[in-house]
Parts: structure tokens; sequence; C-alpha cells
């Protein structure tokens, strides 16, 4: 023991101090001291035979310490772990080095466990060079850190599973972590990120700004994008930018805190948005024009019907103008007589404009207008009704209102849905053009708990099975000179408005009836 500690003698101290003989001789104060060590001691030489080891050590053993001194380590290792311990020795022996290692070690009938070693060169006085070794039990810490090594490769494959970019960060903004998803959504490997600022991922404003945002929250607590999902630009390894989405999460742990950044690339979204808005506008431009296309139509088909109730007016201011004139001949005449035929004149003149403003309303309609106004959906029919008016007659039709009143009223395309009230009545009105007995449309709105709802119903022959079918479809008709787009159009007009047209069938005749949201879904 002597060689290999040497004794200090105070050179101030008038007390005597303790000599080497004393503290490190047997059952001295250095025995005592290696003894109650925890950490295990032992000298052994080139041929692995112990020279020397404390309590600690022969406690592990399961031996009395005397048995151990000048045992072989092969009488108390298996074969192999010995061959392992020697070869690290051999290199203490050899260059004179003190090396630390953590190892596995197994008593023979032991248990397995780790040992974080020190072993360092002890040469005597003799010029033998021995070894010295203190080992420390760190089985629990290795145990640990195993753990803890798994949960993180666990945590690491649940992120790198994840569809969405995952990104850890510090309050400097260094990147702590990088998912598998991030990888690929930028284009960077992990390595290249981690350890670096986080604002390499993005481009101005935000690339100057991202550190001064973090040292905000962190100082006002008040949150810009914690917790709330954001649209921000991203950049790309290649410097190209895209669109994400950004929610950030804090997570305070030990003192510390971190933020955690999951990100969905919107590019797609985006590309997918604009591409339905164009097809959104296509379509609106096709509608317009079909609606345009089918009142022009429509108007060439009530022409006869125009003329004669224009000249139902006309007829009547001729008849009243002629009676003024008889009446001014006389001389005995009444003035308030004429005054009131007169009046006559004025009104029959006013209801002739009236048809006229009709007729020029509608056909003025051009496809390139949409209008979305409030429309009062019970005028709306009225006015239908009313255009349709003669018609009816010359066909013995009735047409029957049941209007509910007070309905809301709602952003609608007055002018659309004008048409589709149209178009259905004419389609009711062709269809009882041969039947015989009663020739009825009965027209119904009525609201229900989030639609105002309209409905044309006849008693025609209504629609068979096979037709049923098709009736929406572009250029479905039964009709010698029908053209087949009235139904599709209509259709299209009430989706374009959010609600939906469906065929009823009844007991007797067709029944069309649609709906008109109070809200529309992107409201
Ligand atoms: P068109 O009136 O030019 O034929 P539509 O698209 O308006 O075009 O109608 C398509 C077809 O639907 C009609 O040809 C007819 O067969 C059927 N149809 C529509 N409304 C009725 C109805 N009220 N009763 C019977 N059949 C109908």
């Amino acid at each position: 023991m002597r060689r290999m500690v040497p004794g200090k003698q105070s050179k101030r101290s008038e007390k005597p101090v303790p000599t080497r003989a004393e503290p490190f001789g047997e059952g001295g104060m250095f025995r005592v001291f290696m003894d109650r060590s925890p950490l295990l001691a032992c000298i052994k030489d080139r041929d692995a035979v112990i020279r020397y080891a404390n309590s600690a050590w022969a406690q592990r053993l399961g031996k009395p310490l005397h048995e151990l001194l000048g045992r072989s380590e092969y009488e108390l290792f298996s074969h192999e772990q010995v061959e392992r311990f020697l070869r690290s020795d051999t290199r203490v022996f050899d260059s004179g080095e003190t090396i630390e290692l953590t190892e596995q070690g197994r008593i023979i009938d032991g248990e397995q466990n780790w040992w974080h070693v020190i072993k360092f060169p002890i040469d005597d006085e003799n010029g033998e060079r021995l070894l010295g070794m203190l080992a420390l039990d760190v089985t629990d810490r290795v145990r640990v850190q195993t753990a803890l090594a798994a949960s993180e490769a666990h945590v690491k494959a649940v992120l790198d599973t994840a569809v969405d970019a995952i990104i850890t960060i510090d309050t400097a903004g260094v990147v702590r972590s990088f998912n598998l998803a991030a990888a690929r959504m930028f284009g960077y490997t992990a390595e290249e990120v981690v350890g670096n600022n986080v604002n390499m991922l993005m481009p101005e404003p935000y690339k100057s700004e991202h550190d001064s945002y973090v040292r905000n929250y962190l100082a006002t607590g008040v949150m810009k994008i914690i917790g709330i999902g954001r649209e921000v630009s991203a950049r790309r390894k290649d410097r190209s930018e895209f669109p994400i989405d950004l929610a950030v999460s804090e997570v305070v742990g030990g003192g510390e805190h971190e933020f955690t950044g999951v990100i969905k690339d919107l590019t797609e979204k985006k590309r997918t948005q604009a591409e339905l808005q164009e097809r959104e506008a296509e379509a609106r431009y096709h509608r317009e024009q079909l609606t345009h296309l089918t009142r022009i139509s429509t108007l060439g088909e009530m022409a006869a019907g125009i003329a004669h109730e224009i000249n139902q007016p006309l007829t009547a201011i001729s008849t009243y103008a002629q009676a003024c004139q008889r009446l001014l001949v006389n001389a005995d005449t009444d003035i308030a007589l004429l005054t009131d035929t007169l009046d006559k004149i004025a009104r029959q003149a006013q209801r002739g404009g009236d048809i006229i403003r009709r007729v020029r309303d509608m056909a003025s309609h051009t496809h390139t207008q949409t209008h979305r106004s409030t429309g009062e959906i019970n005028a709306i029919v009225w006015e239908c009704v009313e255009m349709s008016a003669y018609e009816a007659r010359v066909k013995g039709i009735e047409i029957a209102l049941h209007l509910q009143e007070n309905l809301p009223v709602i952003p609608i395309d007055a002018v659309q849905i004008q048409q589709v009230v149209l178009n259905l009545l004419r389609n009711s009105m062709d269809a009882l053009q041969n039947q015989p007995g009663e020739r009825r449309v009965d027209i119904r709105t009525d609201l229900d708990d989030e639609a105002l709802c309209v409905s044309v119903a006849d008693n025609g022959p209504g629609v068979n099975e096979a037709a049923a079918q098709h009736l929406f479809e572009h250029f479905f008709t039964t009709k010698r000179s029908g053209m087949g787009i009235g139904l599709s159009m209509s259709k299209s007009i009430i989706d374009a408005h959010g609600g939906g047209l469906r065929y009823e069938p009844g007991t007797q005749g067709a029944a069309f009836k649609f709906t008109l949201p109070l809200r529309k879904a992107d409201d």
C-alpha cells in the first residue's frame, strides 16, 4: 500500500502529523478508507493475479478477502470475460496510460452488471508494473439510459411516421428535432437542420423576424402563433417557397421552454382550390350563357302570349278613345264621365307599359350578369305566374298558389331563380297540354328549418321510371321540339345557390321541388 500513495508531511503544523506508517499501515486509516469505499478497488499484476482488493470487491465476489488475494481472475470470472478485461489491461501495462471505460462484468454464477472502470498503472519500488483498478456499479444508470434511448427511439419512430412535419426548437430558435416528414417537405436531412436556427426554413420577412417573435413571447407571454394554426410561407432547401399551415405548441419541462411546430404543406390544397375556383368560374359562365339562351328561347315561345297580352290593353284603349270621341261631340257630356274614361285609358296604357317592361327586363339580362341580391321568393313566383298567365288560360290550366307568408329574404340571384320557376312551370304546362279533364298546377312556397322550399306540382301524366333516371341530364328531352336543357340548367343554378332540386313522383302527375338554404355553406 505504501507504494501507492505517498504520505505528506505538513511543514507548517505544530501538531505531529501521522506518518505513512500509521495511516497506511495494516488496520490504519487507509485500510478503513478503502474498506468503507463504495467503489470496488483492486490491484492486479500482468498475470491477472489479485495482489490487493478492498472489502467492497470481496463482498461483490462473495468471498472472504484472504481467499482472493493471490488468486487469478481466471478462477473468479469466465475465461472469455478475463480475456476481455485483459485487452484493456494490456494497454495500461504497455503504455502506462490511465483508461476509463464502461463494461459489463459477470462474476461466475453471479449477475451481469455494468461497471464504470478506471484502470491506471502503479509502478512499485521494485520496478514491477501493476494495475490499479477502481470500479463503480452503474447498472441502474445504464438501465435508465437504455430505457431512455429506447423511448427516444420510439418517439423518433412515431414522429418519423407522422404525415405532418414536426420540428422542435429551443428558446434560441435552434432546431432540436426534425422528423422524416419535415425532411421530405423541406428537402433537408435532419443532420443539416438540427443545431441550426430554424429561420433557415423561412423566407423573408419571417426569417429576420423569427428570433424576435420568440423573444417577445418569452418576455410578454403574448402568443402570436402559439397554439393557433396559421398560414405562412416556408422555404425549401432549393430556396423555393411554399405555403404551410403552422401550429405551434409550447412544452415547458424542468424550467426549459421548447416549442413544437406541426406543419402541413398547403401546396396541393392551394392548387386544388385554384383549380376549383377556375372550374366554378367556368361553370358559372356556362350557366349564365345557358340561362340567357333559355330566356331568349322562352321569350320566343312566349311571344304570342305577349302579343296577345299587349293587344288587350291596346284594344281597350282604342275602345275607350272612341268612347271619348263620342262624348266630346255631345255638348251635354258630363265632364266627370269623360275624366273617368280618360283614366281608364291611362290605366290600360300603364298595363301595356308594364307588360313591355317585364319583357324588356327579361330580355335585357345578358349572360354576363349575375345578381347576388336579396330576393323575395313569393314575388319571384308571382312574376313567373303573371308571365305564363296567358298560356295557362289558352291551355285551360289552373295555376293555384299556396304561398307561405313572411318568408325570410335571402341572398339569391333573383333572375336565375325566376328562370328555374319558369322552367318548372312551363314543363308542367307542356305536360298538361293533352291532359283530359282538370288541368292544374300547384305552386307552394314554405320554410323548413334551414331552407326555403318551392315546389311545382301538376296533375299531368308524370314521368315514367326510365325517364326519371335521366331528367337532369343535359339534352334529355321527350318533346319533339324540346332542347332538354331546362332541368339540367335549373339544377345547376340551384346547386350553385347551395340548395337542391329533385323530382318527387306523386300519386298523380309530377312534382319538382327545390330548396334554397337560408345560409350558404361557405357563409
Ligand atoms: P325540355 O323541356 O326541353 O324537354 P327539360 O330539361 O326541361 O327539357 O325537361 C326534360 C324532360 O323531363 C322533358 O322532356 C320531360 O320528358 C320531362 N319532364 C319535365 N317536367 C315534367 C313534368 N312536369 N311532367 C312530365 N315530364 C316532365
